[in-house]
Formats: C-alpha cells, sequence, structure tokens
C-alpha cells in the first residue's frame, strides 16, 4: 500500500470543502456572466465571489466571459482594457 501524495486527512478534505466558496456549474456561470461582466464595467471589484471562483478555475468560462467584456463595452462605447483587468 503506497501513502497518497499528498497528506490530507479526510478530516481537512471535508473543511476545506466546506469552506470553500459554493461552487457554480459552467450552467450557473453563464447565467451570472452577463450580471458579472456589467458589474465590472461598472467599476465593481469584488462582486459574485463563487462566479469568480468558478472563472479562475474553468478557462472555457473565463473566455466566454472575457469575450462578453470586449462585446459589452464596445456596446458601451467604453474601453475593455480595465474591465479585463479586474476580471484577471
Ligand atoms: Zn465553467
Amino acid at each position: 500500500m503506497t501513502s497518497p501524495r499528498r497528506d490530507i486527512s479526510p478530516d481537512t478534505l471535508q473543511r476545506l470543502t466546506v469552506a470553500a466558496e459554493p461552487w457554480l456549474s459552467c450552467d450557473d456561470c453563464f447565467e451570472q456572466v452577463d450580471l458579472y461582466v456589467e458589474l465590472l464595467l461598472d467599476g465593481e471589484t469584488d462582486t459574485l465571489p463563487g462566479l469568480r471562483a468558478h472563472l479562475t478555475a474553468c478557462a472555457a468560462c473565463a473566455e466566454e466571459a472575457r469575450s462578453l467584456l470586449v462585446l459589452a463595452a464596445a456596446d458601451a462605447g467604453l474601453d475593455p482594457e480595465e474591465a479585463l483587468r479586474r476580471l484577471g
């Protein structure tokens, strides 16, 4: 029997899981990303933490959010650069 590469006890794992942001599915993300993009363009930086966490972990949704942000910025006649930086 080999020991696991990382020594995390089931207890620790459980606590980490509970402490983490509520996990969003890509569908949940898709439903909220329009709002998120609008908020970013409005200058909000710390909104929808669950969605932020999802975008950090999910390259597909992050890419989607970037394209949406650029489109929304163009629509509103705004420069997307600053909001793209907030997107991370
Ligand atoms: Zn996703």
